[in-house]
């Protein structure tokens, strides 16, 4: 049996927060075996803590926002975050963070993954916890949809489709390892399409946004810095994405997640529906 994993030290990610073009950093340390994942506000007075998990999601419009009702806590934009920890299988980890939202870097989760990395994985005295399936998940909302089939490990099938007519539709499908994640989806960036920016400033929201930071879709082209760092980079990172929000179940994912014009609302609804499975299927035994 895989056994459980925090890091071996500190991982630091320094940068601009998206939403509020602040500087922010952010520290991920280790933690005892089966605490999950807690963020942790240590400038807010008693430092409190919020646990990456579904049950705490209090929005998702563009991103995904965790909050303790208890402690009054609050993340904003963990996924990028949590699908690293989730790819690397870091079961462990308490992520200190000095605002209310971590550095966007580049619009990637590169630095998030690579700093774990570096860090090193630390094997724990404690068996790795899974979700498994007990049958199978379908969420549907407007035009997106979810389906999740019971699998023995975790792959994500995903489709997007943008409406305009420069734009292809997109397709990936991706086995999540520790490889795969570096190789396949690491490096793709977060993207807007142009017409939802203005509603974004108005909003004030994305004040650090940038081209250094999310590749612009407008009327079917593609405006980013450097090129493209993959030909379907708007589906990888849509991938990306996912493998963060199904982390919120709060263990290792064992499933074949199949997707059509999924977000973070629908995701974070799927991690629900697969906490109430996991629930009943545990009460009936
Ligand atoms: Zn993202």
């Amino acid at each position: 049996m895989p056994k459980q994993n925090t890091v071996k030290g500190p991982a630091v990610v320094k940068g601009i927060a998206l939403h509020t073009g602040a500087r922010a950093a952010l520290r991920i340390l280790p933690a005892e075996p089966n605490t999950g994942i807690v963020f942790r506000r240590v400038d807010m007075p008693g430092a409190p803590e919020v646990a990456a998990n579904a049950r705490n999601v209090v929005d998702v419009r563009r991103a995904t926002t965790i909050a303790s009702r208890t402690t009054g806590a609050f993340v904003l934009t963990v996924e990028h975050i949590m699908a690293s920890l989730h790819a690397a299988c870091v079961d462990n980890a308490v992520i200190e963070m000095d605002g209310p939202e971590p550095p966007i870097a580049d619009g990637s989760a590169m630095p998030y993954f690579e700093g774990i990395m570096e860090a090193g994985i630390e094997e724990q005295d404690a068996e790795a916890q899974y979700w498994t399936a007990t049958a199978p998940i379908v969420i549907e909302e407007g035009s997106a949809m979810l389906a999740l089939a019971p699998a023995d490990d975790l792959r994500i099938s995903f489709t997007t489709e943008y409406g305009y007519s420069g734009l292809d539709t997109q397709f990936f499908s991706c086995q999540i390892t520790p490889e795969n994640f570096r190789e396949n989806l690491e490096g793709a960036r977060t993207f807007c399409p142009y017409k939802e920016l203005e509603q974004v400033i108005a909003a004030g929201l994305a004040k650090g946004g940038s081209l250094d930071n999310a590749i612009i879709l407008h009327d079917g082209a593609l405006i980013c810095k450097d090129g493209l760092r993959y030909p379907n980079e708007l589906v990888r990172h849509k991938i990306m994405d996912m493998v963060g929000d199904l982390y919120l179940v709060g263990k290792r994912v064992r499933a074949h997640v199949m997707s059509v014009k999924s977000g973070h609302p629908t995701h974070c609804k799927l991690a629900m529906a697969m906490l109430e499975q996991e629930a009943k299927a545990a009460a009936a035994q």
